[in-house]
């Protein structure tokens, strides 16, 4: 029996889609071999790949002069890659606003000159620096920002105003909400959060801020030979790709970002109205900065922290444990989590409520 996965990454896929994988997966396209077995220079293999990128590209408007790839690595290996494609003058801007956005930092350190000039560990991450009153750095070649905080549950209620290019990793909460890609110059996504299982990241990057990178870039994280030969430069995360155009698909049938954004802005709502009208139960982050992606909340007590999520799994809500570095729970609740899910979710804490007053 499936049961709700509130898991942050790897995380729950549409049941359609691993249906429809299921049942192509011995025979795809009509090939008599499984896309797990097919070259990636074959022709059935290249329309995965092309309608991948054309559906990210109608999803996200993304426009014509920015290239769409798909890469391995991680999005920890986009940390290394941001600074190696972008930062010629040596200097860039972070915003700290979590563990990932930290790690970025920590990583752009290693190439030049990264600067923190915001970061809200002060408060334990609960908040997004006023993105108007930082100091940008004159002359830093972008700003990165986490646009979405996968293990402390916030978000960027507005974007950085800034000269310098912005970059963002977008990994917990790409396709999640509309954006508007010309305000960013790069997004990149680890798939296995919104979109696919592990293994391929996708990188959107505007065509002319990519065309020299870093001499020291490894031909491998240049994102310019990677759209030159459309994701396609060596074998690619072949399955992953294939499962990302299924995700794709089956969001556009679902009437695409606009309408998947109201859906989870409405089990977001649920879950945090519930939390905040509850005793027992409390989400630390400030409203305006909640995440629509990952909900973390805490008991106030450590075990029944680990009793809620024990008989949560028997009731077939899993993976609800918080992150290490925060505790308590954490309800991840991306595009494939159904509201039905929230809807359970908040049965089971209302019930737990009650039973451990
Ligand atoms: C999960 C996550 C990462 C790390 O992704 P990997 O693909 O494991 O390297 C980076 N940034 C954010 C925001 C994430 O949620």
């Amino acid at each position: 029996m499936r049961v709700y996965n509130f898991a942050a990454g790897p995380s729950t896929l549409p049941e359609c889609v691993l249906e429809k994988a299921q049942k192509e997966f011995l025979d795809f396209a009509g090939t008599g071999m499984s896309v797990t077995e097919i070259s990636h220079r074959d022709k059935a293999y290249e329309s995965v790949v092309k309608g991948a990128e054309a559906l990210t590209r109608e999803l996200l408007g993304v426009p014509d002069d920015y290239a769409v790839i798909f890469v391995q690595g991680g999005a920890s290996t986009q940390f290394a890659a941001v600074p190696l494609n972008l930062m010629h003058g040596g200097k860039a801007d972070y915003i700290v606003t979590g563990n990932f956005a930290k790690k970025a930092w920590q990583e752009g350190k290693l190439y030049g000159e990264a600067v923190k000039i915001g970061d809200s560990s002060d408060k334990v991450y609960t908040y997004i620096p006023d993105v108007d009153k930082l100091d940008y750095t004159d002359g830093a070649d972008y700003v990165h920002i986490t646009s979405n905080n996968t293990i402390f549950g916030s978000r960027y209620s507005k974007l950085p105003k800034c000269k310098a290019p912005l970059v963002a990793d977008m990994s917990s909460e790409i396709f999640s909400r509309e954006i508007n890609v010309s305000d960013f110059g790069v997004i990149y996504a680890g798939a296995q959060k919104n979109l696919a299982p592990a293994g391929v990241t996708i990188v959107i990057a505007k065509r002319s801020l990519i065309q020299e990178p870093l001499a020291i870039c490894p031909t491998m994280l240049r994102w310019k030979v990677q759209d030159e030969n459309g994701s396609l430069y060596n074998t690619p995360p072949a399955f992953s790709i294939y499962m990302a155009k299924l995700v794709l698909e089956n969001l556009k049938e679902k009437g695409g970002v606009k309408a998947i954004q109201q859906v989870n802005e409405y089990k977001a709502k649920l879950l945090y109205d519930f939390i905040d009208n509850s005793k027992l139960y409390k989400n630390n982050i400030l409203p305006e900065f909640r995440s629509i992606m990952n909900v973390p909340f805490v008991t106030g007590s450590e075990e029944l922290d680990a009793k809620f999520v024990a008989e949560a799994k028997k009731a077939g809500l899993v993976s609800l444990k918080g992150h290490r570095l925060v505790g308590g729970m954490r309800a991840s609740i991306y595009n494939a989590m159904p509201v039905d899910g929230v809807k359970a979710l908040i049965e089971f804490m209302k019930k737990f409520e009650t039973e451990n007053k």
